[in-house]
Formats: structure tokens, C-alpha cells, sequence
């Protein structure tokens, strides 16, 4: 297995706090990744820290991405290297039409200056699986976006950026039931061998359409549990509070 990103004893603080205390977690090349949890446990904290979100400081311990130590790189030297964030809530940026924001970044991260034309070409096919119409283009990024179609625009800049991993932080949230399936098939059908992926989810009905190679349970900033796909559905019957249990007081990182 080639290594994309490998996290050690990563410990973060925002401003006195510390909220991850000591992640380790490892994803290969092609890999899909569930991390799990109750709310405010530290999941789009870590999703933050792998992104180098200011204010999201590293205290002790390291990411490594293609063996790189990216822990001191800006945010936007990690997108270039291929790291991309779909975040939780996506942010409104009024004035912005959909297709100039994607384009500009687009040319950005390859360093083109493609044409209007080539590029509207390039969108429209994405934008059939993710059934998104036209009038997208020219609206203000998810300003008056619905949930889904917020969702939606993330998994198109996704597959427009084709990075090398992508790091969706929960996908599934406020996504009816028709929202989450095509959201779902738009990130299958984009991820292909060569892109990882990380799914954030308090949820696990996202991944009966994503099935993840591994799952992990992340409780008060550690990971206590991984697994593969089967304890996604585990912890459907049992809950949160029985990786607690499980696992016990001392308990770090076990494997099921
Ligand atoms: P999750 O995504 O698992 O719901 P978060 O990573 O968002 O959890 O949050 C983990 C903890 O960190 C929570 O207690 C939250 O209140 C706190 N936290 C996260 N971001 C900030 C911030 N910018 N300022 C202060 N506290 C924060
Ligand atoms: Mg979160």
C-alpha cells in the first residue's frame, strides 16, 4: 500500500484548548476512510488541521502527506500539493458567480489559463451525474444554495480539482434522502483508483452507498476504534457510548 497521508500522535489546540490528543491514522492510495463519532468530538477539527486551517495549532506529533511533512505549510500550498476540503458548512461568497470561482481555481491549482468555452465543456459533463442544471453556473457560490445544492457544488469543485485526497466533511448532513444518494454516486463516480478519501459522518447511512475501507471511531479528540466497513453497522445497533465501554478508559486505537 503507497501512503498518501499518515498522521502521528497529532495533538491540536484552538486557542487554550486542546481538542485532538493524540491521532494516529494512516490512508493509502485509493483508500476510503469513515471517521465517526458523536458531535464535537474533534472530527472537522482534525478535517481543519490536516488543511492548516489558521488557529487550528499542532502542538505535538506531525502529518506526513506523500511522506511530505506539511504540519508548517499554508493552506493553500497543501491544495496544491492535492488536498481538499469539502467543509461542513460551505461558505457563501457573494458576487461569485459558481463557474468563475471554479474556473479561477481551476487554473490556479494546474497553473492554466484555460477558455471559458474549454472549461464550460469540462463542467457540464460533471454536473450531469451530480444532476445539476445550468443556471448553477451564473449563481452566486451557495448564496440561497438549498443543503443538497451546497453539497452539490462541493463534489463538483471536487471533481474539477481532482485531488489527490479529499477530505468531505459531512456530505450527508441536511441531504434528503434523493440529495445524499446523488451525492453519493457524484463522489463515487469522481474518485477513481487514484484518489483517497476521507468521509466525515456522525451518520452511517452515507456509507451504505460509500462503502469505506476502514472506519474509525473518534471520541474526545482520539481515535478508540477502527474497523473496516462492518463497524459502521455495529455502531448502528449500538451507539457511540459502546466504543466507550468497549473500549475502556485505557483504550487507544484498538482494530476490530
Ligand atoms: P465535530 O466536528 O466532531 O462535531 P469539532 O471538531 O467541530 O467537532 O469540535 C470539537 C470541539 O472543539 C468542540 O468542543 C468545539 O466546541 C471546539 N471547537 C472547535 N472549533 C472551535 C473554535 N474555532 N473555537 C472554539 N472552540 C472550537
Ligand atoms: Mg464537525
Amino acid at each position: 500500500m503507497k501512503s498518501i497521508l499518515k498522521i502521528e500522535d497529532l495533538h491540536v489546540s484552538v486557542g487554550e484548548k486542546e481538542i485532538l490528543k493524540g491521532i494516529n491514522l494512516e490512508v493509502g492510495e485509493g483508500e476510503i476512510h469513515a471517521i465517526m463519532g458523536p458531535n464535537g468530538t474533534g472530527k472537522s477539527t482534525l478535517a481543519y488541521a490536516v488543511m492548516g486551517r489558521p488557529g487550528y495549532k499542532i502542538t505535538r506529533g506531525r502529518i506526513l502527506f506523500k511522506g511530505e511533512d506539511i504540519s508548517n505549510l499554508p493552506p493553500f500550498k497543501r491544495a496544491r500539493l492535492g488536498i481538499f476540503l469539502a467543509f461542513q458548512y460551505p461558505e457563501e461568497i457573494d458576487g461569485v458567480s459558481l463557474e468563475n470561482f471554479l474556473r479561477t481555481s481551476y487554473n490556479s491549482m494546474n497553473g492554466s489559463d484555460v477558455s471559458i468555452i474549454q472549461f464550460r465543456k469540462i463542467l457540464l459533463e460533471k454536473m450531469k451525474v451530480l444532476e445539476m442544471d445550468m443556471p448553477f453556473l451564473t449563481r452566486y457560490v451557495n448564496v440561497d444554495f438549498s443543503g443538497g445544492e451546497k453539497k452539490k457544488s462541493e463534489v463538483l469543485q471536487m471533481a474539477i480539482l481532482k485531488p489527490s485526497l479529499s477530505i468531505l466533511d459531512e456530505p450527508d448532513s441536511g441531504l434528503d434522502i434523493d440529495a445524499l444518494k446523488t451525492v453519493a454516486d457524484g463522489i463515487k463516480e469522481m474518485k477513481g483508483p487514484q484518489m483517497s478519501v476521507i468521509i466525515i459522518t456522525h451518520y452511517q447511512r452515507i456509507l451504505h452507498y460509500i462503502e469505506p475501507d476502514f472506519v474509525h471511531v473518534i471520541i474526545d479528540g482520539k481515535i478508540l476504534l477502527s474497523g473496516k466497513k462492518e463497524l459502521a453497522k455495529d455502531l448502528e445497533e449500538k451507539g457511540y457510548e459502546w466504543v466507550r465501554e468497549f473500549n475502556g478508559r485505557e483504550g487507544n486505537g484498538r482494530f476490530i
